[in-house]
């Protein structure tokens, strides 16, 4: 007899493998297919930075801004119940995030990004000068101005991602790693299954969520959903005791504090192709932002380097729906910097979708197929 599932999701990183809990919670019976190990691309590279929960009493006016609002909601939520169903500690912490400027110019932006914060009623301070070492001893006192978000979080990418397979197979899905999508089996406007490295698989939905390979795997049936892949990369620090407390942002570079003494430098945006490498100088710049935001981390150990491909998209929005010209095939990627933040909130609203619920969220913004978004809409500030 044929393998059968009800929903097969080709790519096993946070987005696919999120889906794949968010079916199986509710009764579907799924399969994750991986080219490679699963988690082990972009969601693995990532620093698992999250946002600050937003007031939810405010309804964001923006459908990113949503998604955002949405997910940052979902994570306390997804990681007690990981914990509960699989005894593994994804490592969310609400560790608390200080945002920071060095020169006017950073300033003013980071004024403005102060303001929408207000608006979505996000909790913020701002730190007087002379008062930055009250909530992070290390950051360096000569910076221009910082903002202290209490609600910042992060999780450990690996442990998130090990407990969501772990949650899935326990509720009967199926992870296959090694096991590569390379085509699709359709009759009609509807997908019938996958073809696979190991033999064809039938499902009534299929999901792409192969992160930047999605745009690549999707052109073989047609469907026009480019993912360029944007290479990030990452230096750890290792102080072999605890040098840092919060989270730092200084515009698209940040330094993430794990429990154990770890740092995190993070990141370079990079056209690079599908290069993986990491490179003398970005690892040269990610170590000079770090000595200037907090001269202590100089004297820190390096302890690894690596980069990921985060998939991007045809503008600064994720691509989450329907393929155009098909019923059954679900798109879910595109999300570039932000796919573990986003994450919970996308698994949602595409189990909405296969379930025949109406999507919580307005989809016809993150429509595959749509013209780009013009210049500037991005709401992000990474
Ligand atoms: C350095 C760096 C730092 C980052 N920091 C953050 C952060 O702090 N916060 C945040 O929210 N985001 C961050 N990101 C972005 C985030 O990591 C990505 O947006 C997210 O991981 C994308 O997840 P994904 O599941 O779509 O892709 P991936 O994790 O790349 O997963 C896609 C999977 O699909 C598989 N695949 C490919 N082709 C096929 C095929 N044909 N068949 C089957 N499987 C296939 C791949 O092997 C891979 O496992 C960062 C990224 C990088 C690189």
């Amino acid at each position: 007899m044929a393998e059968r599932y009800d929903v097969v999701v080709a790519g096993g990183g946070v987005v696919g493998l999120s889906i794949a809990f968010a079916l199986a919670r509710a009764g579907v019976s799924v399969a994750v297919l991986d080219r490679r190990e699963a988690g082990r691309e972009a969601s693995w590279a990532g620093a698992g930075l999250l946002p600050a929960q937003s007031d939810p009493d405010r309804r964001p006016s923006h459908p990113t801004l949503a998604l955002r609002a949405w997910s940052a909601r979902l994570y306390p939520e997804w990681s007690a119940i990981l914990r509960e169903e699989t005894g593994i500690d994804n490592g969310y912490r609400r560790t608390g995030g200080v945002d920071v400027a060095a020169t006017e110019a950073e300033e003013h932006a980071l004024r403005t990004t102060a303001g929408r914060w207000r608006v979505e009623g996000i909790a913020y301070e701002r730190l007087a000068p002379g008062d930055f070492g009250r909530v992070e001893p290390a950051l360096n006192p000569g910076l221009r101005l910082a903002y202290f978000l209490p609600d910042r979080a992060q999780v450990r990418n690996p442990w998130h991602l090990r407990a969501l397979a772990t949650a899935v197979a326990n509720r009967g899905g199926v992870i296959a790693s090694h096991r590569g999508v390379e085509g699709f089996a359709t009759v009609g406007d509807r997908v019938t299954g996958v073809l696979t490295t190991e033999g064809p698989i039938e499902a009534d939905h299929v999901v792409v969520a192969a992160g930047a390979w999605s745009g690549g795997l999707l052109e073989r049936i047609g469907v026009r959903a480019p993912t360029p892949p944007v290479k990030g990369q990452i230096v750890l620090l290792n102080g072999g005791r605890p040098l840092l407390r919060r989270i730092v942002e200084y515009g698209k570079h940040y330094l993430v504090p794990r429990d154990d003494g770890r740092v995190l430098i993070g990141a370079t945006e990079e056209d690079a192709g599908f290069d993986v490498l990491p490179t003398a100088d970005a690892f040269r710049g990610l170590l000079e932002v770090a000595g200037a935001l907090c001269p202590v981390l100089r004297d820190a150990e390096i302890e690894a380097t690596w980069a990921g491909l985060r998939p991007g998209s045809l503008d600064t929005r994720p691509y989450i729906g329907p393929a155009p010209g098909f019923r059954n095939l679900v798109v879910a990627t595109g999300h570039k910097r932000a796919g573990l933040q986003l994450s919970p909130a996308t698994a949602e609203l595409v189990a909405d979708l296969i379930l025949g619920r109406p999507p919580r969220i307005d989809l016809s913004y993150f429509r595959i197929g749509r013209d780009p978004a013009p210049a500037g809409d991005d709401v992000f500030r990474s």
